[in-house]
């Protein structure tokens, strides 16, 4: 039985090209970027190319990239490290309620600092109105932290009218664009933003790596404490095959962006249409259009999600509630909520990510078995 992976959201495999541009940074041209020998300067040469060349599929600068070990990383070193330059200036900060966790905790952290938080809500879709942005800036805000799609539900935020808001009262601007970058077009001059994360492993390179960008004249704290690597402004030996392998990966995805984002859509609206049509009581969660091209999103109605999710393994397919963090705490996914689902029905969520290799038998597939594990479970709640 070949296994289904709809899961891409979560993590996606490497491509092979990126793993072969990859390759010689691990053998001949393993040295370290801040040595002044030879193999310094070529390990130093390498990952400034992947800098220009990660820079430009972005419309930044080279030196306002700066690499860092993730997501995770970029979005604690951007807020905290915003929040620690500017908190003389002010000490409020704004953020959406459906962050993903690596920027909800560093807020949190914050907030037990002494720094006050307003949290937007989301309309059902999961959009963020820039009405409330609007109101919700105050003369103390330092900093607006709103993500550009939602690793649960797809939702893409309308991040350039927000960036115009948060520039026009000169409040710093952090967007979380780990599902995005790679998937969808993102130029940081049309959303206006002062940061920006993304993520390798989410854009077919590999895992461990990401980077942070940082408009010039953005005042960003250090995050890790030690030596002067990437000018200072992000210490630990440079690591030079993952940036090379992220430059890559984002190189890769923006050539094939226009076909991929058409088929992945393609495959996508198939889901949207076809699963409610198939299973009476499927609710479909997230915006009808505005959502990224490979995420499709549901709750069933008397269905727990755990064991869908295994049943669908049992079957060879592999998916998701919504965020690899959320599944396995028992508690309903703050994205579900605020959303203002029923927890009844955030429990019996199904998020079904795909990528680049997903093809249309696969989405057959799970036409084809879904219905019947989704009727199985109910009878067996209903006992
Ligand atoms: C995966 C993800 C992250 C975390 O990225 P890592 O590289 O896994 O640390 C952050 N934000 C969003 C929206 C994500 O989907």
């Amino acid at each position: 039985m070949e296994r289904i992976y709809f899961d891409y959201a979560s993590t996606a495999p490497a491509d092979p090209e990126v793993v072969k541009a990859m390759e010689p940074h691990f053998f001949a041209n393993f040295g370290n970027a801040s040595s002044p020998h030879a193999f310094g300067r070529n390990a130093k040469k390498a990952i400034e190319d992947a800098r220009e060349l990660l820079a430009r599929s972005l419309g930044a600068r080279s030196e306002e990239i700066v690499f860092t070990s993730g997501g995770t990383e970029s979005n604690n070193h951007a807020i905290i490290g915003i929040a620690r330059a500017l908190a003389s200036k002010g000490r409020h900060i704004v953020v959406s309620r459906i962050e993903h966790h690596s920027a909800l905790r560093p807020v949190e952290f914050l907030q037990k600092e002494g720094f006050s938080v307003t949290y937007l809500p989301v309309d059902r879709m999961g959009l963020v109105d820039p009405l409330e942005l609007s109101r919700a800036i105050t003369d103390k805000t330092i900093l607006v932290i709103v993500l550009h799609a939602s690793n649960e539900i797809g939702t893409i935020q309308d991040v350039a009218a927000l960036g115009r808001i948060c520039r026009e009262k000169s409040v710093g601007f952090h967007v979380d664009a780990v599902q995005t970058v790679g998937h969808i077009p993102v130029n940081v001059q049309e959303l206006g933003c002062s940061t920006l994360a993304l993520s390798g492993h989410k854009l077919y390179g590999p895992k461990g790596v990401g980077a942070l960008y940082m408009r010039k004249g953005t005042l960003v704290a250090n995050f890790l404490l030690g030596g002067d690597q990437e000018r200072g402004l992000r210490a630990s030996t440079q690591n030079v095959s993952g940036a090379v392998g992220l430059a890559k990966a984002a190189q890769l995805c923006q050539a094939r962006m226009p076909q991929e984002m058409e088929f992945q859509t393609r495959l996508r609206d198939r889901l949207l249409q076809e699963i409610p049509r198939r299973i009476e009581g499927a609710v479909v969660n997230g915006h009808p259009t505005r959502r990224l091209p490979n995420n499709a999103h549901f709750s069933f109605e008397g269905v727990e999600g755990e064991s869908l999710l295994l049943s669908l393994d049992m079957a060879g397919i592999a998916a998701s509630m919504g965020s690899a963090c959320t599944s396995g705490a028992m508690k309903a996914s703050h994205v579900l909520t605020a959303i203002g689902l029923s927890e009844k029905l955030a429990f019996g969520s199904l998020r079904l990510s795909l990528g680049r290799w997903t093809t249309e038998e696969h989405i057959d597939r799970l036409l084809e078995q879904l219905p019947a594990i989704v009727k199985r479970l109910r009878a067996a709640a209903a006992v």
